[in-house]
């Protein structure tokens, strides 16, 4: 992919996390990686999304982590996206939002726990919540640790996160991700609704479990995997 088609795919992805009422000012950041040149596209630090451009996106190496093209410095939050690139070799773009739903469980720093087939259908389990970080941690690296601190969950408990491409940072908020850049957005929707129907759920009946093994690898196994059966076959 030429840095050019890169850059406008980049630019289209963070408009689209307003255009979804995911984010709001600058909050948030988007990226999308190219495998076959080594490289990912990342918002601009501290630009506002409506003066967003193409040429505005910066354009980094996977390798280094060095600025490849742009003008301007990437986002702040560049070191984590580099991170999970780096650790999970399918994941092909990552969403990073405040959306209120899901910050309101990682700053209650809670799993979101699947309670139904909404969430069964993109998430193969609970969305996991991270450890706080230490104090050292937060001094030095922060946004590299951030990144290290979201795959230590998921090898800790061994989650495949193309299987649950989702997590909330303790006290922060959501890191949503897909194979490209509008399953990651799709992701990020679907999260912020999840989100929602389960605080609300857990309110209306605190004794409400997780829906049933059975019922969540039917739902999941459909859409994804080797044999998903659901909507139409890639070729049409
Ligand atoms: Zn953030």
């Amino acid at each position: 992919m030429k840095h050019s088609e890169l850059r406008r795919e980049v630019c289209l992805l963070n408009r689209r996390i307003v255009d979804s009422g995911l984010s709001m000012l600058t909050w948030g950041n988007a990226s999308i990686v190219d495998r076959a040149s080594g490289c990912f596209g990342i918002k601009p630090s501290g630009v506002a999304y409506d003066d967003l451009t193409e040429d505005s996106i910066v354009v980094l190496s996977i390798e280094t982590g060095d600025k490849i093209e742009g003008p301007l410095r990437p986002s702040s939050d560049t070191p984590t996206h580099l991170e999970l690139y780096r650790s999970i070799p399918g994941l092909g773009a990552i969403v990073h939002t405040h959306s209120p739903w899901a910050t309101i469980w990682a700053q209650a720093r809670m799993e979101i726990p699947c309670f139904g087939t909404t969430h069964a259908d993109h998430f193969f389990g609970p969305i996991p919540v991270t450890r706080e970080m230490h104090p050292d941690e937060i001094r030095n690296d922060y946004e590299h640790n951030t990144g290290r601190v979201i795959i230590e969950k998921f090898s800790s408990d061994g989650i495949n996160p193309l299987e649950v491409p989702a997590v909330l940072v303790a006290s922060h908020g959501p890191f949503v991700w897909g194979k490209n850049g509008n399953e990651a957005l799709d992701n990020a929707v679907v999260l912020e609704q999840v989100a929602k129907m389960a605080l609300q759920t857990g309110r209306l009946n605190p004794d409400a479990g997780p829906l049933s093994e059975a019922l969540l690898s039917k739902h999941f196994l459909r859409k994804h995997g080797k044999s998903a059966y659901y909507g139409q076959p890639d070729e049409q």
